[in-house]
């Protein structure tokens, strides 16, 4: 347990978002001063801006000393944002929120409260989604249902990564290093007890999302090679009914050339047959690949980020670095 007073910190994941970020800022403060909660520490996770992003942060964080700002060295994905700034923040909770103002901060009191009712994991689900395409939402709302019809780990519906965390579930979860990070799942997967606070999602604040459909398919990915291995067993039954129907066939061809004497006529569906046969197994191993390279992945035990500066967070030692967080920033404090 950390012996920090601090109460709550915010995390706040943020590539190229230079507009939405003293709003932003403004918002919590005035939400959290109106439910009197003083010590709290906003941590801005600037996951590689190409912007002028940082000069806000540094201009926000001397400001006011609640906030801090790290800098990644560069762009590492959203995923690995939100780890920099678990293994940064020293409150007793622990939330997570978009910097484009999605996640309204009006409604943190709500989380904060379902937290005080015991709950460790407290995660919003979305009613509604204003302001986002066709394409987003449905294929998100697809996403989530074949996600829960191929993992055991039970993992909400509609619920992204807007989330409190006590210490306690806080502190399990940064010892979950892997690559694949779907941060969702992993706060499923630790378990605890879970509360949902219902919200409305907002439109962007400003700008185009920063999820482009490459970074959405690679999460997808990411999220079911995590929590699945049912593609390697549907893989494996495509093997076993392959040889089924080929005994089948061959049966067929044996019986009609033992009782017609004749041999069956096919070269079409002899070329049928082995194209068929080359693409499942092509398909096949392209799922095994896409998990070897996961293991390759995993066993370069690269870290998980970089972080090239801190800013706000004191000149004094942090805490010893997790595995696989670097320890880069430590040369510039
Ligand atoms: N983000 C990030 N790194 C990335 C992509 C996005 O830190 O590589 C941040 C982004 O600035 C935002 C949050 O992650 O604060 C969610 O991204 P976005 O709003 O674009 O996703 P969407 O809401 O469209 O799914
Ligand atoms: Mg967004």
């Amino acid at each position: 347990m950390s012996s920090s007073p601090l109460e709550l910190s915010i995390i706040v994941p943020n590539f190229n978002e230079p507009a939405c970020l003293e709003e932003l800022a403004g918002r919590i403060h005035a939400t959290l001063a109106s439910i009197s909660l003083h010590a709290y520490e906003i941590i801005f996770v600037d996951d590689g801006s190409q912007d002028h992003s940082r000069e806000i942060l540094r201009t926000l964080s001397a400001k006011d000393s609640r906030v801090k700002a790290l800098f990644l060295s560069r762009n590492f994905g959203h995923q690995f944002a939100i780890t920099a700034g678990f293994d940064h923040a020293r409150g007793e909770a622990v939330l997570v929120m978009d910097a484009d103002l999605q996640d309204p901060p009006e409604i943190i009191p709500d989380f904060v409260k379902k937290w005080g009712e015991g709950f460790d994991i407290v995660y919003g689900v979305r009613l509604s989604r204003a302001g986002e395409s066709w394409f987003k939402r449905s294929s998100s709302a697809a996403f989530y249902r074949m996600l829960r019809a191929l993992t055991r780990t039970n993992i909400p519906l509609d619920s992204g990564d807007f989330k409190l965390l006590s210490r306690q579930a806080m502190n399990m979860l940064n010892q979950l290093r892997e690559r694949s990070r779907f941060m969702r799942g992993l706060v499923s997967w630790i378990g605890y007890p879970q509360a949902p606070v219902h919200y409305h999602r907002a439109a962007r604040f400003t700008g185009e999302t920063r999820y482009p459909v490459r970074k959405m398919v690679k999460l997808a990915l990411d999220a079911i090679l995590a929590f699945s291995d049912l593609p390697l067993r549907i893989a494996t039954w495509v093997g076993f009914t392959g040889i089924v129907v080929c005994l089948a066939y061959l049966s067929y061809i044996l019986a009609v050339k033992i009782m017609l004497g004749t041999p069956v006529k096919g070269w079409t569906s002899l070329v049928a047959i082995t194209v068929f046969i080359g693409s499942v197994q092509l398909t096949v191993l392209g799922v095994m690949g896409q998990y070897v390279e996961r293991i390759y992945e995993e066993i370069k035990g690269r870290p998980l980020y970089i972080v090239m500066e801190r800013e706000g967070f004191g000149d004094g030692p942090m805490d010893p670095p997790l595995p696989g967080a670097s320890t880069a920033s430590r040369l510039h404090p």
